[in-house]
Order: C-alpha cells, then sequence, then structure tokens
C-alpha cells in the first residue's frame, strides 16, 4: 500500500488480498526481477515498439493538449503533434503532473508517499543468505532483497526516513541488515541511497473513493496508470490494469 497501516484505505488493501492470500491455489506468486525491472519490463516494451516502427519521445515531457471537445495536438517540450481525427490519446502519467491536472476532479488531490532504497556491494568474504527476498518485522527496512554481491533494503512511506541525510538513511539500513544476517562484524560496504518522493500517491480511504476513471473531458483522451480507478492498490497490477481498460474504452469509442 505505500501508505501507513492507520491511513491506508482498507478496501484497497482488502481487493489486493481478495486477489492473493484469499484467491484460489496460485492467486499468490511473488515475482523478483533475475536482474532488474528495467530488463523485466522496460527494455522488452522499447524492443517491441521499435519492431512496430513507434517511435518514443525521451526528454520532451508532454506540456499541453489542445482542443476542445476533442483533443487536436498534443504538445510536447521539444514538439507538437498534430492528431489526426481517429487518433486516440492515453495519458499514462502520474496525477500530479501538470497536464494530468486539468482533467481530475478538483476534489482529487493526492499527497504523494516515498519509497527508500539502499543498496549495498558486499565485499567478497561475505556469503549471501540462501533467500533472495526477506520480509522484516519490527525493523526500519520492510524488506531486503540479495542479488549477485548487492544486498538492497526498501522501506515504504516512511516520510521521516525519507527527509534525513542519505549517510544516516545508509546507517538506519546497514544496522537492519546486519541484524537480519548477522553480520555485525561488517563495516557498512559502499552503497547508493535511492529516495523516491513520490513513489506512489498516499492511498487512504478518500483517495480509493475519488481517483478518476479512464474517460475525460476530451472524447479521445483517456487516463491510465496506477492511480486511476482499478480497484487496486497503486501496484505494477493497477497500472498494467489500466492501461488494458483505457485501450479497451479507446477502442469501444472508435
Ligand atoms: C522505489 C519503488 C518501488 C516500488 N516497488 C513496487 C513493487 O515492488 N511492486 C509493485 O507492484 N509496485 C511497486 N512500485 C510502484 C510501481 O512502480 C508503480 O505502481 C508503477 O510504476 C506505476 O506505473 P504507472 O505507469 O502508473 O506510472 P509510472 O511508472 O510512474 O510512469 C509514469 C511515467 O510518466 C512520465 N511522465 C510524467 N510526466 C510526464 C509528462 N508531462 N509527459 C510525459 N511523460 C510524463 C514519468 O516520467 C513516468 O515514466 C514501486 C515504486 C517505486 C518508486
Amino acid at each position: 500500500m505505500n501508505t501507513a497501516p492507520d491511513k491506508a484505505s482498507a478496501q484497497l488493501l482488502g481487493a489486493a488480498l481478495k486477489r492473493s492470500l484469499l484467491a484460489a491455489r496460485g492467486g499468490l506468486r511473488a515475482y523478483v526481477p533475475r536482474t532488474s525491472l528495467a530488463q523485466t519490463f522496460v527494455e522488452p516494451a522499447l524492443d517491441h515498439l521499435q519492431k512496430m516502427k513507434i517511435p518514443v519521445l525521451f526528454d520532451s515531457p508532454l506540456v499541453g493538449i489542445k482542443g476542445t471537445i476533442k483533443a487536436d495536438r498534443l504538445i510536447f517540450r521539444n514538439c507538437s503533434v498534430e492528431l489526426a481525427p481517429g487518433d486516440h490519446v492515453v495519458l499514462a502519467a502520474p496525477p500530479w503532473a501538470p497536464v494530468v491536472k486539468p482533467f481530475l476532479p478538483a476534489e482529487f488531490t493526492p499527497a504523494p508517499s516515498p519509497i527508500v532504497n539502499g543498496h549495498f556491494l558486499l565485499p567478497k568474504e561475505i556469503k549471501l543468505p540462501a533467500t533472495g527476498m526477506t520480509g522484516l518485522i519490527g525493523g526500519r527496512a520492510h524488506w531486503i532483497f540479495t542479488h549477485s554481491q548487492m544486498v538492497s533494503a526498501t522501506v515504504s512511506a516512511d516520510h521521516e526516513l525519507a527527509q534525513m541525510n542519505h549517510s544516516k538513511i545508509a546507517e538506519v539500513l546497514w544496522r537492519d541488515i546486519q541484524k537480519c544476517f548477522e553480520w555485525s562484524e561488517h563495516p557498512i560496504p559502499p552503497h547508493r541511497i535511492v529516495v523516491e518522493r513520490r513513489a506512489t500517491p498516499l492511498q487512504d480511504a478518500d483517495f480509493g473513493r475519488l481517483r478518476p476513471g479512464t474517460a475525460t473531458s476530451l472524447s479521445n483522451v483517456f487516463l491510465a496508470g496506477d492511480w486511476t480507478d482499478t480497484s487496486l492498490p497503486c501496484t505494477l497490477e493497477s497500472a498494467v490494469l489500466s492501461g488494458f481498460r483505457a485501450a479497451q474504452t479507446a477502442f469501444n469509442t472508435a
């Protein structure tokens, strides 16, 4: 949920539990990318788009959408694209992107919630534990992942930790890792801290109630993203589902 338990929407957590722990056999299966999420999702998607001869534009955010009943032009930072009459636009940017805001209900102003990650490069003499994924109870870190000679700790919705300087964060996380694997004799190894302040929206009951669907005030513009109304918490699964829904709605209105 990436939201503190006293704030998190029980309905959204319930929806996730129904599809996982309470689902028929096979509903709960943890997937951990072999190397990285980039290699698992992003690179194959880019390859596919390239094969389809669909250009991908980097470093040129969408800054405006022109049109009244229908969108007729997309304004990017470095260029603009005129839309053909049958074109559809799927807007898959986050809810706080200025270009998305005009399409949102005025009362829907989700607050961001952070995720902090610490990646530590282990010296050769440390033997990695057999398990690649460990959940912690009572630690500051929530999950510890190990692969190759790396150990990574993840902390969700810890607004206080996200404000600390990186060396302090590294100290806190390394202490949890040491305790978890009984590595107390090993000093903190080379590391990198990544603080994503807007990892997901804070998913409280208001968020669950107000998140918008895919249709917008422009008949050929559709919203997608984990934050749209998929009835699931903001996760990769919600993002994927929202994409299918936006595509389906676009086809239905074609
Ligand atoms: C550190 C971290 C760990 C996470 N761990 C998990 C996990 O273990 N499991 C899980 O299910 N989920 C996890 N999540 C959440 C998951 O990443 C999101 O649910 C998912 O990426 C949402 O996908 P999305 O397509 O809705 O949005 P995003 O992935 O945020 O994509 C939106 C894209 O829009 C782009 N953009 C923004 N503004 C503009 C603009 N004006 N024009 C064009 N493009 C724009 C952004 O650059 C971004 O690439 C994690 C998130 C973070 C940050």
